[in-house]
């Protein structure tokens, strides 16, 4: 069976009919970015998704990585696949042509980061990270720290990673033990472990750099003692070519459920004690520093998991329309009846209307909110700038937290599609489960988002991105209104959006009062209902673009808008009613959660 990655037209609408991404055009900062060079982009993106990410996925699935003798060796098939993906100058989409980036818009990008994940997201993560470093000296440094490592970093010459994690400090960074000592030169000898981290060595560029998180001697304790530190795996000499070792080394690999391809490695900084990094940002900063970039991560995270979704259900679609077994459920009497495709049967078309209704929901959730980014650099005025950078705010949890937890659970349906033959690796279905896992974890977990949404974001500014939130919602349920096909629906969604309201002001209340524990006990249901609600609104949105156009268009077109009237009412009438449901429920706090005793989970 021939592998997909995404769907082309459910791309296209979401980009051109429901957010009109290319009216960005109009501003001079996206002026090149008109329609036909948007999807001259994407055509390209998807060439190089399909003919050489996708290939090489399997074989990194299969081959792994490995360390023998202090040397790291990722899959071989990455190599060709990382050379083009940098001639195509895709690390650095968004970011400024003078140091190698595209300065695309956002939604753009996040349209091709679906397709590229979606194929080989084990690969994808060198790049990524690389781009993340990038970012961190874009932001934060100097003039010559950025003459040195920015354009080395963004064209993928060298590659970068993200060493925050340690034994004792996973969700909590505030404990971590690796030490900088300042240097008379002004540099800082760098001792610690770092642990899980991604792209930690490799065999593909010829220098790592490794933004580093790490205590300078005397700071304070906890978080605001932690400073960010630049550290080459290779020095580099004053004319920018390649130097001694740095004393990183590489002192294992982790064995993993999934995203094979990709070196999760343990590191150890300084074990000779001639590890030298140099400060990033100002000291005692460096949360401060990962806080600015978490957006980003948490959105490429976001999207990590939404591609393998959005993979996994195209995948589901075309199976289920090829693979042949039993009859049609209404000529089961009949002897002579043919078998048919499976997708013609009921619980088959139920799941695939489930997956696409998620996947939908997310596509729109991810390019929303990549939109908003654009919007904050291309606002009119201060006002627009700051609500957009609220939605950003506030949905930047839902989408991470949200969309990763959904992702699994569609990768888990798209296995079940495709019946035994979906737990066989022969078909991609069960990879794309295992890899979609982790998304739900690292970038801070899904309970840590969960917990920012209720603890940070809600109250955010005094509520007003939540109430803007609120506000985009009822302004698509007055269109809906307005349209007798849509009525329903919008009453619907109008009776969610009341009661996401109440909730979230009960919910804000609990957190600080003397509850406040059973407040965070249901943070994790809290950002589900949230999610839902989130995702209702936008099969909404999808269909008041869509219905005005059944009519007119053509067969096969009419039969798309059509999908997206029947997704939205699929999703508003049979999930909407158990979130409904599940809001009655986190009005009552679910105080077992809290009494229940510790000695009461097992014997
Ligand atoms: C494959 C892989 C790649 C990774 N890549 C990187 C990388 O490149 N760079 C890097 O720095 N790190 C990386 N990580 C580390 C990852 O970010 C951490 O594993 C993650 O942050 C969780 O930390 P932990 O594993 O210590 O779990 P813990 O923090 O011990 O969490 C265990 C459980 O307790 C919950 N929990 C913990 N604290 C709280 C709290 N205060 N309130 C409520 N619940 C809580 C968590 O939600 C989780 O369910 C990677 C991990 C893996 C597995």
């Amino acid at each position: 069976m021939a592998q997909s990655i995404a769907d082309r037209r459910d791309q296209e609408f979401v980009l051109h009919e429901m957010l009109n991404a290319a009216d960005l055009a109009s501003h001079e900062r996206f002026e090149e970015f008109n329609k036909k060079t948007m999807d001259m982009v994407l055509s390209e993106a998807r060439n190089l998704a399909v003919k050489e990410l996708l290939p090489a996925n399997k074989e990194g699935d299969e081959t792994g990585c490995s360390l023998e003798n202090g040397k790291v060796t990722i899959p071989p098939s990455f190599h060709r696949a990382y050379k083009l993906f940098c001639e195509g100058e895709w690390v650095a989409m968004c970011d400024d042509p003078q140091f190698g980036g595209q300065g695309m818009p956002r939604v753009l990008s996040m349209a091709a980061g679906e397709l590229f994940t979606g194929a080989n997201c084990a690969f994808l993560m060198y790049p990524g990270l690389t781009h993340g470093a990038g970012k961190l000296v874009e932001e934060f440094g100097t003039d010559e720290q950025k003459r040195i490592y920015l354009k080395n970093l963004y064209t993928g010459k060298w590659a970068g990673t993200m060493c925050l994690t340690e034994p004792e400090a996973g969700s909590d960074v505030g404990n971590l033990t690796t030490t900088a000592k300042r240097n008379e030169d002004g540099t800082f000898s760098i001792t610690g472990s770092k642990i899980f981290i991604s792209g930690g060595d490799q065999d593909l560029t010829e220098n790592i750099i490794h933004p580093v998180l790490a205590r300078i001697e005397g700071a304070p304790a906890g978080t605001k003692g932690i400073s960010l530190f630049l550290v080459p795996k290779y020095r580099i000499n004053a004319d920018g070519s390649i130097g001694e070792p740095n004393d990183v080394i590489c002192t294992g690999l982790e064995e993993k459920m999934g995203i094979h391809g990709n070196a999760t490695a343990s590191l150890a900084f300084g074990s000779k004690g001639n590890c030298t990094g140099e400060l990033l940002g100002p000291e005692n900063k460096g949360m401060k520093a990962m806080f600015v970039m978490m957006n980003e991560a948490r959105l490429g995270v976001g999207l990590q998991g939404f591609g393998f979704a959005s993979a996994s259900y195209i995948n589901a679609v075309n199976y289920a329309r090829q693979r042949i077994q039993g009859v049609d459920l209404t000529r089961i009497f009949d002897k002579n009846a043919a078998p048919v495709a499976i997708i013609n049967h009921p619980d088959v078309k139920r799941q695939l209307l489930h997956m696409k209704a998620q996947v939908d929901g997310m596509r729109a959730l991810m390019y929303y909110t990549a939109l908003c980014f654009d919007k904050v650099l291309t606002a009119e005025d201060d006002a627009h700038k700051d609500t957009y950078q609220g939605l950003i705010e506030l949905l930047i949890p839902v989408v991470k937290g949200y969309i990763t937890d959904r992702a699994f659970e569609v990768c888990t349906q798209g296995v079940q599609v495709f019946g035994g033959y979906g737990f066989i690796q022969e078909y991609p279905q069960e990879q794309l489960l295992r890899d979609c896992k982790i998304t739900s974890i690292y970038e801070g977990t899904n309970g840590i988002q969960a917990m920012d949404l209720l603890g940070r974001k809600l109250g955010l500014k005094k509520g007003k991105p939540f109430m803007d939130l609120l506000t985009q919602m009822n302004a698509t349920i007055a269109q809906a209104k307005e349209m007798k096909e849509l009525k329903n629906m919008a009453v619907k969604l109008e009776q969610a959006v009341n009661k996401l309201g109440e909730v979230a002001m009960h919910m804000g209340m609990t957190a600080m009062s003397e509850k406040v524990l059973d407040a965070f006990a249901v943070a994790h249901p809290f950002l589900d209902i949230t999610g839902d609600v989130v995702m209702a609104w936008l099969e909404l949105w999808r269909a008041v673009v869509a219905q005005p156009k059944i009519e007119t268009a053509k067969k096969k077109d009419a039969a798309f808008y059509q999908g997206q009237v029947k997704t939205a009412q699929y999703f508003i009438s049979w999930v909407l009613p158990a979130t409904l449901g599940k809001m009655e429920a986190l009005q009552g706090n679910i105080p077992a959660i809290m009494e229940m005793p510790d000695a009461g989970f097992a014997g």
